[in-house]
C-alpha cells in the first residue's frame, strides 16, 4: 500500500478550524487506500512565542534548555491533531520526535538526524491509524531532545518519508502551506511572481539555500537523497501546487527560473592574509568546529604574498564568528572588517550551465537601478550578488535559535527588494514558458519507487554512512581547460561588472565561474574563468573595457587554469565543506574554487553564464 507523508506548516494548523480541515485532508487520503502520516508544525507562531519567552528570562539561554522548551511548541500540535482526527471518525496515534525514535547528533538547535526508526510507524498505520508526528525534533544518544532548526518540521517530513521508503514502500510527501506552491520568488516580496509547476531537486535546493523560505533546504537535500516526490501546495485550497522531483531536459530550456533574496547575513573581509596553503583551511576549519556555516566565499587572487578571503554568514552567527576569527586573525597579522547588514540576491536555473550573459543580464538589471555589488560568486545553477544594506538592525533581531522573521527583514531590505524585482523582471520570470513555471503537457512526475540508476547508487552509499543526513561525495571533476582573466582595482561602483561582462558576452564567449570581492579599500577584483580557447579574446576585451573604466585598473590572464568540482549532496547545508576542500590545495589553485558545485549532478564543463 502507498504512503503519503502530508506536512501541516503553523499557519496551516494555526486555528482549531484549520486544524479540523487538515485532519480531514488526511482521513480523505486515507479513503482514497493510502496509509497516511501526518507531520505537524507548531500552532501559529507558537515557537516565536516560545523564543521571546525565553528572552524574557535570559539573554543567552542553554541551547539544550531551549531546544526543551522550543519542542513543547510541536507536542501541542499533534496532540490537538490526533484528537481532531478522533472528532471525525478515524483512528490516529500521535508521536513526539523521540518517541517515535528520529535519532540526531547533539547539536541542541541544529540537530542533524542521523536515523529513524520505523516499527512504531508501522505499527500504527497496519493498525489502520493515521500516524502523527511531531515536526522539527528528535533525541540523542543521551536521550536530550534535540530540535533540527528554525523551519525543520518540512525535514523531518522528507526524512520520515524517506526512512519509510529505505523500508521498502512507495512513498509521496506533500507540504501544505500558505501558498500555493513554490514561486517564481516570494510573492510577498514580488507581487509579479508566478507559481510554478514543476522544479528540480538542484534548483529548489539552491532557491531553498539562497533565501526562498518555503522550504527547510535540508529537505531538499533529503528528497534528492532518497529520490523522494514532493508537492508543495496550498493547506486551504484543492488546487495542485508545484512537484519537486529530479531534472529533466525541459527545466533546461530557459536560464533561469527563479530568484531569492536572503537578507539576515552578515559579511566578513579578511585582508592581508599570507598568501600560503594551509590559511584558508585554518580559517574556515576553526568555523565548522563552531558549527557556524559559510555562505558565499570569495578569495581574492592577492598579490605581494597577501591574499584576502570574503565570505557571508547567518547574522546570528556573528558574534561567534568573529570571536572565533579573532585570535587566529592576530596571529596570522591579518585584519578583519564586518558589514553588519547584507542582503544577498540570487537567480537559479538549470539551463544556465549552457547559455552565454545571464551573469550580464543579471548584473545590467542592478546596475539600471544604481545597486552597487559588493561580492558575486557562482555555483552550478546560480549566481548570487551580495549588496549593503543601509537600514540599521533592530535590537533582538536574531536569537540562538535562528529567526524565521524573513518577511519582516525582508520588508527592510529595501536595496534587496528593489534588486529582487530587477532581477525578476529582467529575466521575465513573471511569464509562465516551459522550463520556468510551466511543464511541458503531459508530464507526470516519476513516483518515489521508479528505478533511476543514478538514485539507486545513491542509495547503496547512504547505506555506508553513519547517518541519514551526513554529506554524501558523488564525485570530484577536474576541468583543466579553463583560463582566468582577473581585474585587479577595479573602482567599486555600480556598473562596472555590468560593462565588463557585457564586453565579454558580446564576443560569444561562455564565462564559468566568476568571483568578485570588494577589499576594505574599497577596491574591487574580479576574476572569472572561459574556455582556453578564448582566452585572447576575453583578455582584449576586458583590457579595453577595463581602460575605459579606470586606466589604473590591472588585468592579468592565467592560461592554465583547473577548476575542482565536487558533487554531492549535502554541502549546501553542512560546516566544513570549504575546509575539507581546501586543505589539499595550493593556495593559487584554491582561488579558482568556487563553494558550491554541491549538488550538480553532471559534470559538463561547457557551460556559461
Ligand atoms: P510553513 O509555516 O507552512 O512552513 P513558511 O512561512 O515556512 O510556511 O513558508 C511559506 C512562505 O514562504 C510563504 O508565505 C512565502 O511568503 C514564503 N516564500 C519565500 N519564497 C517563496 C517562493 N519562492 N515561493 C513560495 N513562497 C515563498
Ligand atoms: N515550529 C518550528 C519553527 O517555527 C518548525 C517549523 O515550523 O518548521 O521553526
Ligand atoms: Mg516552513
Amino acid at each position: 500500500m502507498a504512503v503519503v507523508v502530508q506536512k501541516f506548516g503553523g499557519s496551516s494548523v494555526a486555528t482549531p478550524e484549520k486544524i479540523l480541515a487538515a485532519a480531514q485532508r488526511a482521513i480523505d487520503a486515507q479513503n482514497e487506500g493510502n496509509q497516511v502520516v501526518v507531520v505537524v508544525s507548531a500552532i501559529g507562531k507558537t515557537t516565536d512565542t516560545l523564543v521571546a519567552l525565553a528572552e524574557q528570562i535570559s539573554r543567552n539561554p542553554p541551547a539544550r534548555e531551549m531546544a526543551m522548551l522550543l519542542a513543547t511548541g510541536e507536542q501541542v500540535s499533534i496532540a490537538c491533531m490526533a484528537i481532531a482526527i478522533h472528532a471525525l471518525g478515524a483512528k490516529a496515534i500521535s508521536f513526539t520526535g523521540p518517541q517515535l525514535g528520529i535519532v540526531t547528533d547533539s547539536s541542541h538547535l541544529k540537530a542533524r538526524i542521523k536515523s529513524i526508526e520505523t516499527a512504531k510507524l508501522r505499527e500504527a498505520l497496519d493498525g489502520g491509524s493515521i500516524a502523527v508526528v511531531a515536526g522539527f525534533q528528535g533525541i540523542d544518544e543521551k536521550y536530550d531532545i534535540t530540535t533540527l532548526g528554525r523551519g525543520g518540521s518540512d525535514t523531518t517530513a522528507v526524512a520520515v518519508a524517506a526512512a519509510i521508503k529505505l523500508a521498502g514502500f512507495d512513498v509521496r510527501c506533500e507540504i501544505y502551506t500558505d501558498v500555493n506552491g513554490v514561486y517564481t520568488t516570494d510573492p510577498r516580496i514580488v507581487r509579479k511572481a508566478i507559481k510554478v509547476d514543476v522544479i528540480s531537486y538542484d534548483e529548489m535546493l539552491e532557491m531553498a539555500s539562497m533565501g526562498a523560505g518555503v522550504m527547510h533546504s535540508r529537505s531538499i537535500e533529503f528528497a534528492k537523497k532518497f529520490n523522494v516526490p514532493l508537492m508543495v501546495r496550498h493547506a486551504a485550497t484543492s488546487e495542485v501546487g508545484t512537484w519537486v522531483v529530479g531534472e529533466e531536459p525541459w527545466m533546461r530550456e530557459v536560464p533561469v527560473c527563479g530568484a531569492a533574496l536572503a537578507v539576515n547575513e552578515a559579511r566578513i573581509v579578511l585582508d592581508a592574509l599570507p598568501d600560503r596553503p594551509g590559511v584558508s583551511r585554518a580559517v574556515f576549519a576553526a568555523l565548522a568546529q563552531v558549527n557556524v556555516p559559510v555562505d558565499m566565499i570569495a578569495q581574492n587572487v592577492g598579490s605581494g604574498g597577501k591574499a584576502s578571503i570574503g565570505f557571508t554568514v547567518i547574522h546570528g552567527d556573528l558574534k561567534k564568528a568573529t570571536d572565533t576569527l579573532d585570535p587566529i586573525i592576530t596571529e596570522l597579522g591579518a585584519t578583519m572588517t564586518v558589514t553588519e547588514r547584507v542582503s544577498k540576491v540570487s537567480v537559479v536555473g538549470a539551463g544556465m550551465r549552457h547559455v552565454a550573459g545571464v551573469a550580464e543580464k543579471m548584473f545590467a538589471a542592478l546596475a539600471a537601478n544604481g545597486i552597487n555589488m559588493k561580492m558575486i560568486t557562482t555555483g552550478d545553477i546560480k549566481i548570487s550578488v551580495l549588496i549593503e544594506e543601509d537600514v540599521p538592525p533592530p535590537e533582538d533581531d536574531e536569537d540562538d535559535a535562528g529567526t524565521k522573521k524573513s518577511h519582516l527583514e525582508a520588508k527592510r531590505a529595501v536595496r534587496g527588494r528593489l534588486a529582487l524585482e530587477a532581477v525578476h523582471d529582467a529575466f521575465g520570470l513573471h511569464m509562465p514558458r516551459s522550463g520556468a513555471g510551466v511543464a511541458p503537457s503531459g508530464y507526470r512526475p516519476r513516483p518515489a519507487s521508479a528505478v533511476v540508476p543514478e538514485a539507486r547508487e545513491r542509495e547503496t552509499a547512504v547505506a555506508k554512512l553513519d547517518g541519514m543526513e551526513d554529506i554524501l561525495v558523488s564525485g570530484v571533476h577536474l576541468s583543466s581547460d579553463q583560463s582566468r582573466v582577473t581585474i585587479f582595482d577595479l573602482p567599486d561602483r555600480p556598473g562596472h561588472c555590468s560593462t565588463v561582462f557585457n564586453a565579454v558576452a558580446t564576443g560569444g564567449i561562455l564565462v564559468d565561474m566568476i568571483v568578485q570581492n570588494i577589499t576594505s579599500v574599497g577596491k574591487a577584483e574580479l576574476s572569472f574563468t572561459v574556455p582556453r580557447a578564448d582566452l585572447p579574446k576575453a583578455l582584449k576585451r576586458t583590457q579595453d573595457v577595463a581602460r575605459s573604466i579606470d586606466p589604473s585598473c590591472r588585468v592579468v590572464g592565467d592560461a592554465e587554469v583547473a577548476v575542482l568540482f565536487v558533487l554531492g549532496v549535502g554541502m549546501r547545508s553542512h560546516t566544513g565543506v570549504a575546509r575539507t576542500r581546501m586543505s589539499s590545495m595550493p593556495s593559487s589553485f584554491a582561488t579558482a574554487v568556487s563553494r558550491s558545485r554541491a549538488s550538480g549532478t553532471t559534470a559538463d564543463a561547457g557551460r556559461g553564464r
